[in-house]
């Protein structure tokens, strides 16, 4: 350690990447700091992953009941939405505390506050309730300060909207609810508050929600989320959004308007990086304004480096933290390491929820020369057999034709982000469809189609959107 310095490794943001980064270097006997101007444990644990799922979950008892009731039960259930965030935040709460607990045993300096970049080696921290702030010197900075809503700022009206972020503390359940977005947050998000019997209408400017997913999943969802009463409006926009005595009135693009009580925009982030003082770093943006990073995660400056959502490479809690462990042996253990971006798994807990990994269909089809094997079923998961629900699931599998490898699977139903984790495995493997089909089926199971499915599509077969 260069004894020049206050610390040999100054972090700002104590989110999923920067909170890993910091435990393993201050593990390592570095002299590590942290600064976070929120609370400890970042977009994940207070405002993102954790308490979405809680949400999800609260909302998809509704669900359960009316399954319940093809089975015998007879259930009156009524729900109490300020009980479950009451009780949400305390959860949120011990969680963000353990975070705190872990980053003192590891033995890192955790400063409340915002890091300003003064230079290369400087940082100011300033607390948020103001106050003086500090001026603290590392050897070097990690910048992990994630990413934030995004709004079209130029919308008339749309400072009456709200982001998830608010969403996660709404004083009462709205009775009518408009979410604008495609992405997985909107269709999350639209699938909680109909499980919770809230009017929702999910409206998206692009052909069909989901972009960048495999097409068959994005049909297949976008149709079950209707019978599943989310009202949904693609290609159009808002044009307006204007408040009135009873609410709030959407004027869209195509000439429908729609009153709601509340309208939530989850519209795309944007990487973090307001008034972060890169320029004096010699920290640079590239053309979406995320950080500039090279593989091994360090930016236009030598000893400045950022991981997670503020490089916009792959925005989710286990990249965040799989960057942060590169991040710490190439920089600490001199082992450079890249993370691997291929053939990560993600869920998407919408109601039905997703799980996928690997490539779409149309992906393969270009990085596999054109030549790709399908494998698709449609299917009424066993559950809703007495229950009169209409509800499918899918299963589907593309498998690069020549050399017999499954490059993506994609599954929409019960329990797919749990299937999906498993056959990531099987995935980042390489395992052949033959060596798939060699597993014998759990059964009765949803899952056994993943090693059952015979034949191939046709192209004329093939679904798109
Ligand atoms: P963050 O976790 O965002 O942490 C950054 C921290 O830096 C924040 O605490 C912030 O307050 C702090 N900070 C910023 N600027 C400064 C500064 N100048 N000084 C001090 N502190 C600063 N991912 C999944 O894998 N699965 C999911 O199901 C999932 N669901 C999501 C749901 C929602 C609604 C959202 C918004 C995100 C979700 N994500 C999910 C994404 C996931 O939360 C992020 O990818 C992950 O948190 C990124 O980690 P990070 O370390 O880059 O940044």
């Amino acid at each position: 350690m260069s004894k020049t310095y206050d610390y040999d490794l100054f972090v700002i943001g104590a989110g999923s990447g920067g909170v890993r980064a910091a435990r393993l270097t201050a593990l390592g006997g570095k002299r590590v700091a942290i600064a976070e101007e929120h609370r400890v444990g970042g977009t994940c644990v207070i405002r993102g992953c954790v308490p979405k799922k809680f949400m999800v979950m609260a909302s998809d008892f509704s669900h359960q009941f009316e399954t319940a009731e093809g089975y015998g039960w007879t259930v009156e259930a009524s729900f109490d939405w300020p009980k479950f965030i009451q009780t949400k935040d305390v959860e949120i709460a011990r969680l963000s505390g353990i975070y705190v607990a872990n980053l003192g045993k590891a033995g890192v300096d955790l400063i409340h506050g915002r890091a300003v970049l003064k230079d290369v080696h400087t940082v100011e921290v300033t607390h948020r309730d103001g106050g003086e702030s500090r001026t603290i010197t590392a050897e070097n900075i990690l910048i992990a300060t994630g990413g934030r809503p995004w709004l079209p700022a130029d919308l008339s009206g749309v400072e009456h909207a709200i982001t998830s972020e608010q969403a996660f503390h709404l004083p009462e359940l709205p009775k009518r609810i408009l979410i604008a977005g495609g992405g997985y947050i909107a269709v999350e998000f639209a699938g909680i508050f109909a499980g919770l019997g809230v009017e929702t209408t999910l409206i998206y400017r692009g052909p069909n929600i989901l972009r960048g997913f495999d097409d068959d999943v994005r049909a297949h969802l976008a149709g079950e989320i209707e019978k599943r009463g989310i009202k949904v409006i693609l290609g159009c926009q808002h044009s307006e959004i204007v408040k009135t005595e009873s609410g709030l009135v959407n004027r869209l693009e195509n000439g429908m308007e729609i009153e709601t009580d509340v309208v939530m925009f989850a519209t795309g982030r944007a990487p973090h990086v307001t008034a972060l003082g890169l320029d004096a770093a010699g920290v640079d943006l590239d053309d979406k304004g995320a950080i500039k990073v090279d593989a091994l995660s360090k930016t236009t400056a030598d000893n400045i480096w950022a991981i997670g959502d503020v490089t916009d490479r792959m925005n989710l809690t286990p990249v965040a933290i799989r960057e942060a462990v590169c991040f710490h042996e190439t920089v600490y253990l001199d082992n450079p390491q890249h993370f691997d971006y291929e053939a990560v798994a993600t869920a998407v807990f919408s109601q039905p929820p997703v799980g996928t990994v690997g490539l779409s269909e149309n992906e393969a089809r270009h990085a596999c020369s054109g030549e790709v094997d399908v494998y698709l079923s449609r299917f009424r998961p066993m559950k809703y057999a007495f229950t009169g629900s209409d509800e499918r699931m899918l299963v589907k599998l593309v498998v690069d034709a020549t050399s017999q490898k499954v490059v993506g699977v994609h599954i929409v139903g019960p329990e797919a982000p749990e299937m999906i984790q498993l056959a990531a495995i099987a995935v980042k493997a390489g395992l052949t469809k033959a060596e798939w089909d060699a597993t014998c089926a759990v059964h009765p199971t949803m899952a056994e189609e993943l090693v059952t499915l015979k034949e191939k599509q046709r192209p004329g077969n093939m679904s798109a959107v």
